[in-house]
């Protein structure tokens, strides 16, 4: 094989205070790769610019036209990361014969870069990054994201543990997540299903080089159901089980309440009784609304087919 076009494909959402350390230290990776004779000096850093605010797309601008390696499209709208890192994956798709996701933040080391490439170069076409610690991350983040995996994999949604969105794809593999149409897109949930030859590089995850995380507890909660919801149907299975263990329940106390009929005619009032149950199979309703909601309302979103994203500027010369 000659040496490949690696693209390194990063989404950047106000990342100005990180975007001066990360650029160039990706850059000086692609130049030492290519010294050694790994990849071609084709390659190149994309950053996909999901509709920041602050001066991230001025940056990318600069950098730009300082190196043109450094390359760049820039959303219309903020589309959330995993829209932003797929228009990445998208551009690049046939522009390199493999393109790898990393965050802008540098928490992912880069360093694990060049064994993706080197897996790649073996014939692997799918390479996952896996967090081999979560020392630097807060006791709540990791004991949080810990119970996210098990209570999603509960649910029926098998993913890579302490795999984030780290990942080396090759041309092939990209072509083939092209077409997968879903808009509500849970990546790590997908690219599983892909198939081809996979491996893992593992590495030591560390804090942000700058900036503050654009993934507080709420936004990690949302994703963390969005993932289920859009792989399995076990939760309404669930709401089905609820019903049908509650019918069992219900027996029993039907029996209760009829022997009771005869043989106590004097029977205290129950109102205690007769509340705690109004409360609890209403609120069981409730959810089980909710959840079946939450698939309806993933139909509606895919039936209106909207663009995920909008490419505003490209910078790809
Ligand atoms: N990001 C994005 N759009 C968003 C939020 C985040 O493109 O709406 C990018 C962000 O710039 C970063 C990556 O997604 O490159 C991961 O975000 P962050 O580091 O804030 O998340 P954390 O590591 O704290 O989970
Ligand atoms: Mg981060």
């Amino acid at each position: 094989m000659e040496r490949p076009v690696i693209a390194i494909v990063v989404p950047c959402y106000n990342e100005q205070e990180v975007l001066p350390i990360t650029l160039p230290a990706l850059l000086r990776l692609l130049d030492s790769m290519v010294e050694e004779g790994k990849i071609s000096p084709d390659s190149y850093v994309l950053c996909s610019n999901d509709g920041s605010r602050d001066s991230t797309w001025e940056l990318i601008t600069r950098f730009h036209v300082a190196d043109k390696r450094i390359k760049g499209i820039s959303l219309a709208h903020n589309r959330g990361h995993q829209n932003a890192l797929l228009a990445g994956l998208m551009t690049v798709k046939d522009r390199c014969d493999a393109a790898i996701s990393i965050d802008a933040d540098l928490q992912d080391d880069p360093e694990a870069i060049r064994e993706m490439v080197d897996r790649f170069i073996d014939g692997k076409e799918i390479v996952y990054g896996v967090r081999s610690s979560r020392d630097t991350d807060t006791w709540f983040k990791r004991n949080s994201a810990m119970a996210f995996y098990k209570f999603q994999k509960t649910m029926g949604l098998d993913t890579v543990s302490n795999h984030a969105d780290f990942r080396l794809m090759s041309s092939r593999a990209l072509e083939m997540l092209s077409h997968y149409d879903e808009k509500n897109l849970f990546l790590r949930g997908i690219i599983p299903m892909i198939g081809l030859d996979t491996d893992v590089v593992t590495y030591a995850r560390a804090s942000r080089a700058a900036g503050e995380s654009k993934y507080p507890l709420s936004k990690m909660l949302s994703f963390s159901i969005d993932g289920i919801t859009s792989f399995s149907a076990k939760p309404m299975r669930m709401i089905f089980l609820t019903g049908l263990i509650l019918l069992l329940i219900d027996v029993a106390v039907g029996a209760y309440v009829f022997i009771s009929y005869f043989f106590k005619p004097a029977l205290e009032p129950g109102w205690t009784s007769l509340m705690l149950s109004v409360w609890f199979l209403g609120s069981l309703i409730l959810m089980g609304i909710g959840i079946v909601g939450e698939y309806i309302g993933k139909i509606f979103i895919e039936v209106k087919n909207r663009p995920r994203y909008e490419i505003r500027d490209i910078l790809l010369d």
